[in-house]
């Protein structure tokens, strides 16, 4: 008589853990392997145009913010040459209703910059910014902030948005799987020298097979007030780290914002310390056949052969300095090399392992040109010019 009861104690048990189980497993993986084949082929190197613009910011949207509505950050893009821009006004002041709210303001709209719709998903597990080229059902991210990541990357796909992981290694850090994001915001407002762990989480993830791009964002909150009664203590940061302090560079397919996105997918970006500083170009040439046919972002199969690399700062190089350009490979320091001249230019060879991943970026150092319209940043800056997104060799693009 005991056994029975005991036995039929297990086999109710038994039933239990069934069912739990089966309840865990009606979540499908959004990110199970799939099959590697043979590697795309690398896009045109020619058919596209480079276009800045600033990834995070807030407009009086965002509750925190000061003197800062639509209309004064377009004005001030306009001026400076700002090509694309994504406004990220934190969801959780509007309960995740982004559409009704900064997309809905009449202000919402420009003829000469390109405006992505996104928010700075704002979660208590940290925070993360969308980018879309058209609008999406942002409430429908909002709402499953706290479930599992499953959950969550299974909305991003399904919404087909880029989500990007905001200041890594700060205060509300992105505390969700880097499988879910397509970008790390690796340089947050002008003061590089706060972005040093952002860089070594990069290079972790970049480390661990992630072909994950590496963009900036000012995190800009406040406006130049109109008149003094208008200030706020917060005022003084407006003057110091605005819209384009860093700036991201994308290399589009054309001017539109889908192009913008998907080369911030493709990782054919940089970052600058601001919209005048010479942009910084990384290309390979894969098969020794003299010409250029790689750049940063793209990815080829190592053939075992050198690959003959080259660094270039196009725009306003100032030809008197000296450009340190710091090479990393695999997340290691590489090589140093110096550069002068109207298009500061340095080649190098190195041969990718035949077998396993390798990547290589870079970092380059000097005079930052004067941005006049948000003085106090170069200090902020430092001598940091700007970083290139890595070219990588065998990397599993399904990673
Ligand atoms: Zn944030
Ligand atoms: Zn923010």
């Amino acid at each position: 008589m005991h056994t029975h009861i005991v036995l039929f104690s297990l086999l109710i048990l038994g039933l239990n853990f069934s069912s739990q189980a089966q309840a865990q497993n009606t979540h499908v993986n959004p990110w199970a392997p799939t099959e590697l084949g043979v590697l795309p082929p690398v896009p045109s190197l020619t058919n596209g145009i480079w276009l800045k613009g600033e990834l995070h910011l807030h407009s009086r949207h965002s509750k925190e913010s000061s003197n800062n509505p639509i209309s004064k950050i377009l004005a001030f893009s306009k001026a400076v040459g700002i090509d694309y821009l994504c406004i990220t006004d934190h969801d959780n002041h509007v309960d995740g209703d982004v559409e009704h709210n900064t997309w809905a303001d009449p202000e919402f709209k420009s003829d000469s910059i390109l405006l992505l719709y996104g928010a700075e998903w704002t979660t208590t597990r940290g925070h993360g910014n969308v980018f879309s080229a058209r609008p999406y059902d942002h409430q429908r991210l909002y709402d499953v902030r706290d479930q599992r990541d499953v959950v969550v990357g299974a909305i991003v796909k399904e919404l087909g948005i880029h989500l990007s992981a905001n200041h890594p290694s700060g205060k509300d850090h992105f505390g969700y799987s880097y499988d879910m994001v397509k970008s790390i915001e690796v340089w947050n407002s002008a003061i590089w020298s706060k972005n040093a762990n952002a860089m070594m989480i990069w290079d972790d993830m970049l480390s661990s097979g992630r072909k994950l791009t590496g963009r900036g964002g000012s995190d800009a909150h406040h406006g130049v007030p109109e008149t003094p009664d208008k200030a706020t203590k917060n005022s003084y940061q407006a003057r110091a780290n605005y819209v384009g302090t860093p700036t991201t560079w994308v290399f589009a397919t054309t001017r539109t914002s889908q192009a913008v996105v998907d080369a911030l997918t493709n990782g054919r970006a940089c970052v600058t310390a601001n919209p005048y500083t010479p942009r910084v170009e990384f290309y390979a040439d894969w098969d020794q056949d003299g010409k250029m046919d790689m750049m940063m972002g793209d990815n080829a199969k190592a053939t075992g052969k050198p690959v003959r690399f080259r660094v270039q700062l196009t725009g306003n190089a100032n030809p008197d300095s000296t450009y340190t350009v710091n090479v990393i490979k695999n997340g290691n320091p590489f090589n140093t090399f110096t550069a002068k001249g109207k298009t500061p230019t340095v080649e190098f060879t190195d041969t990718p392992e035949a077998i396993g991943r390798t990547y290589y970026r870079v970092e380059v150092q000097g005079p930052i040109p004067p941005y006049p319209q948000v003085p106090g940043s170069m200090a902020l800056s430092g001598n940091m010019v700007g970083l290139s997104n890595p070219i990588y060799f065998n990397f599993d693009p399904n990673f």
